[in-house]
């Protein structure tokens, strides 16, 4: 069969690949612990539920303006100006298909066949798939001091004539740390001298804790947002866990949002309308749902941090934002159980039950991405699980879901 050879290069999703496989175990009746997936498990805020069930009664779901319905454009504006003291006219939002979406569209926008786009590492599993998909070149940032944060030189070193675009995740998945303000603000300065687009991937930024903020990069222009080389994206996925319902958004200069909105018509037309109303009622309710789900979070990264305290050799950056930690688990890489982080992962889903997400996925090698979304006790049970799997420090016995099993490989 001939096919596209870009397209056929494309890997899935490893995280989406790991949701289907742990949801065949459960089906099957196993007792799976996710700690991979990337989804609050909070219920949908009321107030979005209400309106998108209004719209459906109406009856009158049909197409409505690719970019966005001008209600749903309206609440964006409103939340730009609350949370991010930053100006926006309709005409510089476009409404899609979850963040997923935005990215793609911007970078479809942006970038001509070799053009190069810069990606921090530790980086979201998509980006550099995404900018493979259309032409263009990741180039991938380590930070060489084996931190989770690239030094600014780091990044100017890599920009050269092909630069198009930078994107930067802050809070970050997979790290969970949110980059220092002078490291933004460097960042902002560089693109705006060398007229390189920054796209900032808000969707955690108000996942953060102990006090902490993430800073918006737009804090750091004098530019107006139709002058500003800071592109904005943000979506209702992470803030009010509403991953099912795919809204996500773009705030960019009127002539991007143009073309990115003709992209968008002939491709997917436009986001449901029952999708946009609610958006529209999770950010135009109760904003303390918001709050609740962050304190949650932020007390099972602190119930994570404890857990993996007595783990023998694995050492975590703690987590400053974001559902996420990514561990360090290289002494478990190097031995007969797991060479790598792929092999880890799949030994710890064969042996435990538990669903991580290799750190190769996100440029780091030899760490795991866990996911603290979900409930304490799937987290405490988790970690326990892996324990038991690789520390030889841990009780060889344990009990998976009624099955007790002796560990027979350490
Ligand atoms: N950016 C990052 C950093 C993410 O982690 C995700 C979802 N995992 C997205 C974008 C996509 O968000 P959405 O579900 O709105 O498409």
């Amino acid at each position: 069969m001939s096919l596209s050879q870009v397209a056929s290069s494309i890997p899935a999703s490893p995280t989406i690949a790991l949701n289907e496989e742990a949801r065949l175990l459960r089906e099957k009746g196993e007792p799976v612990i996710h700690l991979g997936i990337g989804e609050p498990k909070n219920k949908t805020p009321i107030t979005a539920i209400l309106s998108s069930a209004a719209k459906l009664a109406s009856g009158d779901v049909k197409y409505v303006p690719t970019d966005g319905t001008p209600s749903l454009k309206k609440a964006i504006v409103r939340y730009s100006e609350e949370n991010y003291d930053r100006v926006v006219a309709p005409q510089n939002i476009i409404v899609s298909d979850g963040a997923k979406q935005s990215l793609f569209n911007i970078l479809f926008t942006l970038c001509n066949p070799q053009d190069e786009v810069i990606v921090i590492a530790p980086y979201w599993v998509s980006y550099p798939e995404m900018i493979k998909m259309i032409g263009a070149i990741p180039v991938i940032v380590t930070p060489e001091d084996g931190s989770f944060v690239p030094g600014f030189n780091e990044i100017e070193r890599v920009v050269g004539s092909y630069t198009k675009a930078i994107i930067v995740n802050s809070p970050n998945n997979p790290s969970g740390l949110i980059y220092p303000e002078d490291l933004i603000s460097k960042i902002v300065d560089l693109c705006e001298r060398k007229g390189i687009y920054m796209i900032c991937d808000d969707i955690y930024h108000k996942l953060v804790f102990d006090g902490k903020v993430a800073v918006p990069a737009c804090k750091y222009t004098q530019k107006d947002v139709e002058n500003s080389k800071v592109i904005l994206v943000n979506g209702v996925a992470k803030l009010y866990g509403m991953t099912g319902f795919r809204v996500g958004w773009v705030i960019a200069p009127k002539k991007l949002v143009e073309i990115m909105t003709n992209v968008q018509s002939q491709t997917t037309t436009c986001v449901s309308p029952v999708m946009q109303a609610a958006a529209e009622g999770a950010l135009t309710g109760m904003q303390s749902i918001v709050e609740s789900l962050r304190l949650s979070i932020q007390n099972n990264r602190d119930v994570l941090m404890q857990e993996l305290h007595s783990f023998t050799d694995v050492q975590c950056v703690k987590p400053q934002g974001t559902f996420y930690a990514l561990p360090d688990f290289n002494a478990y890489c190097r031995n007969s159980v797991a060479k790598n982080s792929v092999e880890l992962c799949q030994f710890l889903l064969k042996k435990a039950l538990v669903v991580t997400v290799p750190g190769k996925e996100f440029g780091m090698e030899g760490h795991l991405r866990l996911s603290y979304a979900g409930t304490v006790k799937e987290l405490i049970e988790g970690i326990e699980r892996m324990k038991w799997a690789l520390d030889p420090n841990a009780p060889s016995e344990i009990y998976i879901g009624d099955r007790k099993l002796v560990r027979d490989w350490l």
